[in-house]
């Protein structure tokens, strides 16, 4: 009873008065201005139930209550829901009509996202279905190299391209075996420093904004990729995991698998397997480690409240400067559960 998520959920309905159906979708948070008239303040919430039917739920209008809204939408929503309520840079939010109620640039800015790079390995035997259940860090704490194995990519092709050279018997039983015996080790890196953008396209809170992460900008995060790279060739070439997988395939074979897979809709670039680089950023992809958008100390305070507005605080990836280790979601649980007790305690005393 005490996840993080329901700490957060009961905080949120408690705070919002008469709230008898629950958010389906957010559409905006309602800002009006404090006693004095100078400073922007929540006064609710603006939401879709889960029949369609439109609200408006009012914070407490106490004179000594600590009523707030906190918003968990994750680092596209959050910004994107701080932003169709009027707290974002001026000129993007005046483009669409949205009115200004806090011109606030660093809203939707550093957005950041782990990239994943693979090395394919098919393998001659049936391997068990394993999901990434151990990760090796490597590299001085640089990369995260784990695994996925016995999965089936065969609405995939590997067809067109520039195909691997190697025509051996092994290479061909290989590829026209691509139904089981498949298995990826993958490598993320620490951060990334990379950073990018997220836009509004509209005022419509149910359309995905322009989100852009800008992998491997940073000549570091390049670096720290190509360091992975060589460490997961390394393990695949290694005389423990060359016993299960075809001996005649290559590294250059394995990279050109890979080059050849659709993984993203980046135009592949002719010397993607002879450089590491190149191949990095050819064949990149997302691991979901969104995080950004309303970073501490850019957007919201270290109590996770928003600069320059009473009322309302974001907690969730969309605070975070980076992505905490291999996988981000038990610190950001224990974020949830840590600010909810702490809040909760502060309100006691
Ligand atoms: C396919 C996939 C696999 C992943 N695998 C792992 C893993 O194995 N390990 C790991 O640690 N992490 C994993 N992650 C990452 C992890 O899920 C995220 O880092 C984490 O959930 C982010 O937490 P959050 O609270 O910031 O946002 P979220 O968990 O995304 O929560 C935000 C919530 O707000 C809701 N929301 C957004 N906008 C609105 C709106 N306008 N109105 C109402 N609701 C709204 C969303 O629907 C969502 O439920 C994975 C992510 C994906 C997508």
């Amino acid at each position: 009873m005490d996840s993080p998520m329901l700490i957060l959920m009961a905080l949120k309905l408690a705070e919002l008065f008469l709230i008898e159906r629950e958010i389906d979708i957010l559409l905006l948070i309602c800002l009006g201005v404090d006693g004095n008239g100078t400073r922007p303040k929540a006064e609710g919430v603006v939401f879709y139930d889960a029949n369609g039917g439109k609200h408006v739920a009012y914070l407490k209008n106490e004179s000594n209550n600590d009523s707030e809204i906190i918003l968990s939408a994750g680092a596209v929503g959050s910004p994107q829901l701080l932003m169709l309520s009027g707290i974002g840079p001026a000129d993007q939010l005046r483009s669409l009509g949205i009115k200004v109620v806090l011109d606030q640039p660093m809203v939707g800015l550093e957005m950041g996202d782990q990239p994943l790079n693979s090395l394919i390995v098919p393998y001659p035997n049936h391997i068990q279905l394993s999901l990434s259940t151990i990760v090796g860090i490597a590299n001085s704490g640089k990369n995260y190299i784990l695994s996925f194995n016995g999965f089936d990519l065969s609405p995939l092709s590997v067809s067109g391209g520039d195909q691997p050279s190697q025509s051996s018997k092994a290479f061909q039983e290989a590829v026209s075996n691509l139904t089981a015996n498949l298995g990826l080790v993958s490598g993320t890196i620490k951060g990334p420093i990379s950073k990018g953008y997220l836009q509004l396209r509209n005022t419509n809170v149910s359309d995905n904004p322009r989100v852009r992460f800008n992998y491997f900008q940073a000549a570091e995060d390049l670096s720290n990729c190509v360091h992975g790279m060589q460490t997961i060739i390394d393990v695949v070439n290694s005389e423990s995991l060359s016993r299960f997988r075809y001996r005649n395939m290559t590294t250059q074979d394995l990279l050109k698998m890979m080059v050849n897979m659709p993984v993203n809709l980046r135009p592949k670039n002719p010397n993607a397997t002879t450089s590491l680089e190149q191949y990095c950023i050819d064949t990149v992809m997302t691991v979901w480690h969104y995080h950004g958008g309303c970073r501490i100390g850019k957007v919201v305070d270290r109590d996770f409240k928003v600069f320059g507005v009473d009322g309302v605080r974001v907690i969730d990836a969309s605070t975070f400067s980076f992505s905490p280790g291999t996988n981000p979601q038990a610190t950001i649980m224990m974020l949830g559960r840590s600010m909810g007790r702490r809040i909760l305690q502060r309100r006691r005393s």
